[in-house]
């Protein structure tokens, strides 16, 4: 998505970050946080879940290799987000475009000009900082929520000081407070006592006290979450990877990884209509690696400078059209609306899809609960969006955004029918024959309604007056003949985000008896079945028996082509079960005698093992496969 910043100029070259690699270390956050990080992050390692990229050669920030098991989970996520958004549905269809694609699609879409984030120095340890993330970072930091705490409880400036000089020395030792603590916490207070409680300074009115002798009124850079120290003022910094396509390295030949996957869709919009015959209302769906160069990538691979989109552009009538052709434009009422209709506004359409998500969501094991929607202010939003809805998740480093709904008006396809000169729009036969039929008084009115809607967006991309009220004029005769320019509602979701997010749901631990009955604990990856790295694991119990391999060999051959399956013989049995509940593998199948009939009513029966209750129950080997098979679809 386009950033919503209008302040920004187009940046210096993205290299200009890489100096500063070696020095975005991870910040020291809340204790807490940190165990529960710390044991996912290493789980990850030991288990080839998720590795650092580039690791022998020291890592490299903001890039992650995903292991054996990643790979698997990864690739089952993409696949179902395939199968439910473009195969299960008549009216998505699919695109793969390149990576690199003509600079001027990201000079159309905003990018080149908007795509920034404010961007700082830290004058002690030299850190680049996102400005506008540095608040976060303080407040969830080993040192700023202990400080928060101290501010919340009105602590007194003793109390401050004398944190100063403890806790505080370790943890933050260039934060003025810490250079010189009994001024910076007597300044404090006087400001507290010279403010009426009404206009109490807030928290981050506080920190930025803090990082500093004197508080100057309207001041509001924060101190580096880092070390304390001063930021410098920000300036903007463009996401965009730059690179030069051809042999000569010249301005004339740069051209942008994207930043996202949505604008090939755009730009293959005319394209896709044709060839697959669909017809507004309809989607594009799109998967693929996206790169943006983050100031500060962290929280392991929540902010990643590679990355992984999953974008649907939905394209629909304007209201207009729609109020035309079928005499209403209904809204939304409280969740899911139901199967779509002909009469649906962009509203009902947005709702739609904000469900569709949840419920896909819902469907590989995030509940609801551990979800939060939010509806992005007034303020907030992108000139061009209507409504955008995030979905958060309850990552354990805050609650955090996994994808966004926004409803983004016309302005993509508009974008590109400006800058390429090709028309973007569609014709719709059910509009023109509705239009013939309407009153005067409507098509005045709705045609009225489209010329301001167009006018405004000309006008606000800088078209001079006059040009714009003609060709807005224009697009409204264009309308009463059944032409007009999609809208459209755009679900993106970030892949990597959501792996990290299934693992963090699905980390639990548990008390289990080891090999003598001791309980101990166990660490088991609860993934749903449906997106688990691998579905089944099957062990012969013991592996010098050649009769017990034979037939464990011929069970793994004959789900395999099915489903993935991992066949595992060495060591007890016990810890075979706890290698595969660490994996999230979620049944196991064990041969043992009785299969091979010493209890002659247990012939070609084998356990099959549940990884969350450990229950293990008794299958015919004939039974196996489709028992499984309804679990894991
Ligand atoms: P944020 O505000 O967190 O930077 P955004 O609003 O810029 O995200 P969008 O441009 O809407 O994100 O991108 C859609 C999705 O792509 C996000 O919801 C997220 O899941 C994913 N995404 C965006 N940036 C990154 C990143 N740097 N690393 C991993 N995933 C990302």
């Amino acid at each position: 998505m386009v950033q919503t910043a209008q302040t920004a100029g187009r940046a210096g070259a993205s290299l200009d970050i890489l100096p500063a690699l070696a020095k975005t270390a991870p910040l020291m956050a809340d204790p807490k946080v940190n165990e529960q990080m710390e044991k996912i992050v290493s789980l990850c390692k030991r288990r080839g879940f998720i590795f650092q990229s580039s690791e022998i050669y020291g890592g490299i920030n903001g890039f992650w290799d995903y292991g054996p098991l990643g790979a698997e989970l990864k690739r089952n996520v993409k696949d179902f987000w395939w199968r439910t958004m473009v195969h299960t549905r008549d009216d998505v269809a699919g695109l793969e475009a390149t990576i690199i694609m003509h600079p001027q699609i990201w000079k159309a879409s905003g990018h080149v000009d908007t795509f920034v984030d404010p961007m700082s120095t830290c004058h002690g340890c030299k850190r680049l900082i996102r400005t506008d993330q540095a608040w976060e970072m303080i407040e969830t930091s080993g040192w700023g929520a202990p400080l928060k705490e101290l501010y919340q409880s009105h602590a007194p400036a003793d109390e401050l000081a004398k944190w100063a000089e403890t806790k505080g020395k370790r943890l933050v030792p260039r934060l003025a407070l810490i250079l010189n603590p009994r001024a910076v916490a007597a300044n404090w207070e006087r400001r507290l006592q010279e403010s009426s409680n009404a206009e109490r300074p807030t928290l981050r009115q506080f920190f930025v006290a803090m990082g500093r002798e004197e508080y100057e009124p309207g001041y509001s850079i924060p101190p580096c979450p880092h070390c304390g120290s001063e930021l410098t003022e920000p300036r903007p910094f463009n996401l965009m990877f730059r690179t030069c396509v051809g042999p000569a390295a010249d301005d004339d030949n740069v051209a942008f990884l994207r930043p996202e996957t949505a604008q090939a869709i755009f730009v293959q919009f005319k394209n896709v209509l044709e060839t697959s015959r669909q017809k507004v209302p309809f989607g594009i769906a799109q998967a693929g690696k996206a790169f943006r160069n983050e100031v500060t990538p962290r929280n392991f691979t929540f902010r990643s400078r590679e990355f992984e989109q999953m974008e649907l552009e939905y394209f629909i009538r304007p209201d207009e059209a729609i109020e035309a052709i079928t005499g209403q434009v209904t809204k939304p009422a409280a969740g899911h609306p139901g199967e779509p209709r002909p009469c649906w506004g962009w509203q009902t359409w947005h709702q739609y899809w904000v469900e569709e998500r949840i419920r896909f969501y819902e469907s590989i094991g995030l509940p609801r609960a551990t979800l939060e929607e939010y509806w992005q202010t007034p303020e907030e939003l992108a000139h061009y969006a209507r409504a955008t809805v995030d979905l958060l998740f309850k990552f354990p480093f805050g609650t955090q955004e996994l994808e966004g709904i926004a409803a983004r008006s016309d302005f993509d396809l508009s974008q590109h029918q400006r800058f390429s000169g090709k028309t973007m729009g569609v014709f719709d036969e059910e509009l023109k024959l509705a239009w013939a039929k309407l009153d005067e008084a409507k098509k005045a009115e709705l045609s009225k309604r489209y010329f301001e809607a167009r006018l405004k967006y000309l006008v606000k991309m800088g078209e001079a007056k006059e040009k714009a009220e003609k060709l807005a004029t224009e697009d409204a005769a264009g309308l009463a003949k059944g032409n007009y320019i999609p809208h459209v509602i755009e679900p993106s979701a970030g892949v990597d985000r959501l792996i990290l997010a299934l693992i963090c749901n699905a980390y639990t631990e548990d008390q289990a008896p080891d090999e003598k009955g001791k309980l101990e604990t166990r660490v088991v990856m609860k993934f749903h079945p449906r997106i688990a790295p691998i579905k089944v694991a099957v062990f012969p119990l013991l592996k010098n028996r050649p009769e017990l391999v034979k037939k464990a060999h011929e069970v793994r051959d004959l789900l395999r082509p099915h489903m993935t399956v991992f066949y595992d013989d060495a060591g007890a049995i016990g810890r075979r079960y706890r290698r595969q509940d660490e994996a999230g593998t979620p049944f196991g199948v064990t041969v043992d005698f009785d299969t091979l009939g010493e209890k002659r009513d247990l012939l070609n029966t084998v356990t099959l093992r549940d990884r969350d209750t450990m229950q293990q129950t008794r299958v015919k080997i004939g039974d196996l496969l489709s028992l499984l098979l309804e679990k894991i679809r």
